[in-house]
């Protein structure tokens, strides 16, 4: 048949039933609200902002969720649309009210004539049909379960355990080093694979003084705190001891500063590389539930990381989301059930405009291919493409955590100097190239409607 299944009536799902029936198609958008409930929701409405507010930055020469904003909007994105329509005042934010906005999608979809929206919990992945699933953070259990048959028990997950990223570029490697511990591997790239930065007694003392005094976030009401061995928040970890850290993941064994050979570094903090293109490392075991404000001023105490600047902090929540790496193909197919598209935050992207922009595309994509006529897979130069290469390829499967769009996820332009001014000059460049790709890839498409 011809008809297009979308499981989940979020960010991701009714973008995605928006762009599928705009080219055409015929949608039946399954959403289990307001009969089954999630912790967070609290209303029936279609694209409910569980949290915030915010849509974040709408500048789009110098943000890179800007530039998604962008991008959504030269598709006709019904997310953004709304939220132009709804907008607040918020300085560069694109801040919405949100009753007003969740209501404006909902009679959008009811009144589309290619849409019919079904109030049921999907329980099941079916082997019949064209399916999108953009089930979100919150999947239910019971679908949870269906997945997890399919896809093994490991390969989804129910929190994530973000650990900061930082640019590489801006770690100052006449403090830190380049090495393995006890330079294992085989090649001489594994043997230097990790960002190390030292630490002498008296920092560490006060790092640890920092971490305990921080401020912390909590967990939200119905969201059952659970710690999983292997990914305690450092603050806790601290809590269970000044040494702790110290024999857990700063422990300094295996290493030698080529700056000071001769002083042994009492703790080292690690940095693993993050994306295939090197340009995102993450601090190793140092998932958090600090604050944003609090991270950014104990993670810049760190040795080499006093002018770091981060791609994203990090975080522990209730989230399912899947190894996308090793289960999505680059048109978001999984790959042992093509009939199956994922959507949104359950594919690891974070946040509610990478999770409506994931649907766009899912959207898309899956309609083309209704219509016998698949479509190229989204340019990488795009922040769309950007993303669904970090997620479907370019991220480490074995360490693979939800990501929001950045610019370090982009593929590096050629002759554009560092720094400050040279930062605004190159992310005008991204963004430059993006958009004329992105209008490029959104034109191989308008024969199809
Ligand atoms: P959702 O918007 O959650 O949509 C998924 C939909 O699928 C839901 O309507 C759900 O009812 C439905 N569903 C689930 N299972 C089934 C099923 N089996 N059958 C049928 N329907 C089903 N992001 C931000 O940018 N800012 C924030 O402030 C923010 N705060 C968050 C707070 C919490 C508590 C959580 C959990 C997440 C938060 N996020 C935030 C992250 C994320 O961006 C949002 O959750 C976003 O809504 C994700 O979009 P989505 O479409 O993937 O999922």
């Amino acid at each position: 048949t011809h008809t297009l299944h979308i499981v989940g009536g979020g960010m991701a799902g009714s973008e995605a039933a928006w762009q599928a029936a705009n080219l055409g198609i015929q949608v039946v958008l399954h959403e289990m609200r307001p009969k089954v409930e999630t912790f967070a929701h609290r209303t029936g409405d279609l694209g409910e902002m569980v949290c915030s507010n915010s849509f974040r930055s709408d500048d789009h020469e110098q943000n890179a969720v800007g530039l998604l904003h962008w991008e959504m909007r030269e598709a006709g994105g019904l997310i953004m649309d709304t939220a132009y329509t709804h907008r607040l005042p918020a300085g560069g934010a694109l801040a919405v009210d949100r009753d007003a906005f969740s209501a404006a999608v909902t009679a959008k979809i009811a009144a589309h004539p290619n849409i019919s929206v079904s109030h049921e919990e999907i329980t099941e992945l079916p082997s019949e049909g064209h399916w999108i699933f953009a089930t979100g953070p919150l999947t239910s259990e019971a679908l949870g379960a269906a997945i997890q048959a399919e896809t093994g028990a490991d390969r989804l997950a129910f929190f994530d355990a973000i650990a900061p990223i930082v640019y590489a570029e801006t770690i100052n490697m006449d403090v830190a080093w380049l090495q393995s511990r006890y330079d294992k591997g085989e090649t001489e790239e594994e043997q230097k694979a990790y960002i190390n930065c030292p630490m002498t007694k008296d920092q560490y003392e006060a790092f640890i003084d920092a971490l305990l005094a921080a401020d912390k976030t909590e967990f939200h009401e119905g969201e059952t705190a659970k710690y999983f061995d292997g990914c305690l928040p450092i603050e806790v970890m601290a809590e269970r001891g000044r040494e702790t850290l110290r024999h857990g993941p700063m422990k300094p064994v295996g290493l030698t500063n080529p700056h000071d050979p001769e002083t042994k570094a009492y703790a080292v903090v690690q940095l693993r590389r993050d994306n295939a293109l090197g340009t995102l490392f993450n601090i190793v075991g140092f998932q958090t539930k600090m604050k944003y404000g609090a991270q950014t001023s104990v993670f810049k105490t760190i040795p080499g990381l006093e002018d770091a600047s981060f791609a994203r902090l990090g975080g522990i929540h209730r989230n399912t989301f899947l190894n996308s790496p090793t289960l999505l193909d680059d048109q978001m197919r999984l790959r042992s059930k093509p009939n199956i598209r994922f959507a949104g935050q359950v594919t690891g992207v974070e946040g509610y405009v990478e999770s409506a922009s994931m649907g766009l595309v899912a959207g898309r994509l899956a309609a083309a291919e209704i219509l016998g006529q698949p479509l190229a897979s989204v340019p990488q130069d795009t922040a769309h493409g950007a993303l669904i290469h970090h997620i479907t390829g370019g991220a480490e499967a074995k360490t693979f955590q939800p990501m929001n769009v950045n610019f370090g996820l982009f593929r590096p332009l050629d002759g554009l100097k560092g720094g400050r001014r040279g930062r605004k000059d190159r992310y005008k460049a991204y963004t430059d190239r993006a958009k004329a790709c992105w209008t490029d890839w959104l034109a191989t498409q308008k024969e199809l409607a």
